[in-house]
């Protein structure tokens, strides 16, 4: 699909320079065109700030007819339209939330001979929800006017994704409707489940896949212990490493994103919070400042980073645990699109994650807002997408936990991706840090420490199975007398960050369960550890646990 003998090719060149303004083509850019001009359905994996918009913007310049173009956010569509009549390239969206009479005005557009749009765009819901607008397209269909469909955030079709979006699955009709025009499927972010789930859902026959390394090599990884210094801490990181430079702080709650604004201002940080709360106002005038560089940090839930284009942020700093290895790759994919250095830093603790799991299953967690169709009314099983979810968080955890493998090939790896850590070149803080690392066979301490929850009544936190594991006459174990348990103290050779770690790795690993308990006013949860007796099994079977540890620390 490389080959520069396309009938197109001149014209495209021609175009790509003189309307978008670029010298060349990036990777599979070229691939991509080709193959979707040719009439090829096509599923394109590129990463977040690859280029993905031209390649069926220039497709839809030099064909004949207009490219339909499924986008799941307004915001997203506005800032596209608002870019294409800036090249002079003729577009219009249609969105449920638009004034009657203008949509009325657009599809009169449509139907007229001398259509002026190349590019349509329309939200799921306004294909699936509306017949009205698949007359119009099979109009156009007939008059041989529809020349392209293309699918942007593809991997909002899966359940297993994490912006799944239920009418994204009824997108499935266009290829019933329309078998012979070219699909073009689009996403940055998608594993092997959810680009199966894609394909089928939307009825690609044969399609052309093309991806690309996920890798970023000018993105820095690194995760954190956070401490309850965590503010000073960034505050450090900054000024020493980032000073005056623009970056995203993620954080988990609303509450979270104002503190810790207000603290990185105390400290002369020219920075603003943004969430979900905010009206729509305060939000863009936020995101604007920021853009303008006004303000150097934001503050943000997920809620903050879809269709931002700025190329110069230098880091993407995590307060709280991430829920998925997807949403943290794409979200650290906003820093240093420009190619230049830039840091992700993650600020990682284990009581976040109960906390995290907490708000998932409360449905209290802030959505990344492409996921906005995602609610408890309309989902097809709420169970299973709660064990989703659940199991991706799970996956973070494990991720940060881990202190030994490369960053990089811990992404990759989720990725369907094969990575040779030694091309990392000591760009994240494992690779960096680890000369060496041993085998060590944990299945003993891993019993032992099932036996230990089982012991003490199932009824207590991590942090205090560990005290009692390792020893301590604390306050807390003494009042239950623990110390007269068995194994207390059984774990007393083991250092604090060794016995925590496989404590930790049990429950990844869903032989442990945390059981979350209650929630207090200011959001604070507490936990106890259960055994699951389905899995535990398995480690009195013979089931060998093998942890890799570093043996050289720098
Ligand atoms: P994606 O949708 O894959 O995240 P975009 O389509 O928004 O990426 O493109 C990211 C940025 O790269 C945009 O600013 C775009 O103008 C720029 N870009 C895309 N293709 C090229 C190219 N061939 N040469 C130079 N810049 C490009
Ligand atoms: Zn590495």
């Amino acid at each position: 699909w490389s080959s520069h003998d396309f009938p197109w090719t001149k014209e495209l060149e021609v175009n790509n320079k003189k309307v978008f303004g670029n010298h060349s083509f990036r990777p599979n850019q070229r691939e991509v065109i080709n193959a979707t001009m040719s009439g090829c359905d096509v599923f394109v994996l590129m990463p977040t700030g690859g280029g993905k918009s031209l390649t069926y913007q220039l497709p839809a310049l030099v064909c004949h007819g207009i490219t339909l173009v499924i986008s799941p956010l307004v915001s997203l569509i506005q800032d596209q339209i608002m870019h294409l009549l800036q090249l002079n390239i003729p577009a219009a969206y249609l969105s449920a939330n638009m004034e009657w009479t203008e949509q009325q005005e657009i599809l009169r557009e449509l139907n007229s001979d001398y259509c002026k749009y190349k590019l349509l765009y329309v939200t799921p819901e306004k294909v699936v929800k509306s017949d009205n607008l698949l007359r119009h397209l099979e109009n156009l269909h007939v008059r041989e006017l529809l020349a392209r469909i293309v699918i942007d955030e593809a991997h909002c079709v899966s359940q297993w994704g994490h912006d799944f979006r239920p009418d994204y699955q009824g997108l499935g009709i266009l290829k019933q409707k329309f078998p012979n025009t070219p699909v073009l499927a689009l996403t940055a972010t998608a594993t092997a489940s959810v680009k199966e789930d894609v394909v089928q859902a939307l009825g690609l026959v044969n399609c052309v896949v093309f991806r690309q390394s996920f890798n970023r090599p000018n993105l820095w990884y690194s995760v954190v212990p956070k401490t309850k210094k965590c503010l000073e801490d960034i505050d450090k990181f900054i000024r020493e490493n980032h000073f005056d430079e623009c970056g995203i702080i993620y954080c988990l709650s609303r509450m979270d994103c104002e503190k810790v604004a207000s603290n990185l201002q105390e400290c002369g940080h020219k920075c603003a919070f943004y969430h979900g709360t905010m009206d729509p106002a305060q939000r863009a005038f936020v995101q604007k400042q920021w853009s303008k560089d006004e303000i150097n940090i934001i503050c943000a839930t997920v809620a903050f980073g879809m269709g931002i284009n700025k190329p110069d942020v230098r880091f993407v700093i995590h307060h709280s645990l991430p829920k998925s290895i997807e949403g943290y790759h794409q979200e650290c994919g906003r820093a240093g699109r420009d190619g230049q250095r830039s840091s992700c830093v993650l600020y990682y603790n284990y009581s976040d994650y109960i906390r995290v799991k907490h708000m998932i299953s409360q449905g209290a967690i802030e959505q990344s807002p492409m996921a906005s169709g995602y609610n408890r009314s309309n989902m097809i099983n709420p169970g299973s997408i709660l064990e989703t979810n659940t199991e991706n968080l799970m996956r973070m955890v494990s991720y940060c936990e881990n202190d030994v493998d490369c960053r990089r090939l811990l992404q990759l790896v989720h990725f369907g991706e094969k990575f040779n850590s030694s091309t990392c070149h000591k760009t994240c803080d494992n690779c960096l840090k680890i000369t060496n690392f041993i085998e060590k066979d944990v299945t003993d301490i891993a019993k032992q420490l099932v036996e230990l929850v089982k012991l003490t009544g199932q009824r207590f936190s991590s942090s205090h199975i560990l005290e009692v594991y390792r020893g301590s006459f604390s306050q807390m174990v003494k009042k239950n007398r623990h110390e007269t348990v068995s194994l207390h103290g059984a774990g007393k050779h083991l250092g604090k960050g060794e016995a925590s770690r496989i404590l930790h790795h049990l429950v990844v690993e869903d032989i442990l369960v945390e059981e979350v308990k209650k929630s207090d006013y200011y959001g604070s949860v507490s936990s106890i550890l259960k055994v699951n007796e389905l899995k535990v099994c398995n480690l009195f079977a013979g089931h060998r646990i093998i942890l890799r540890f570093p043996s050289t620390v720098k």
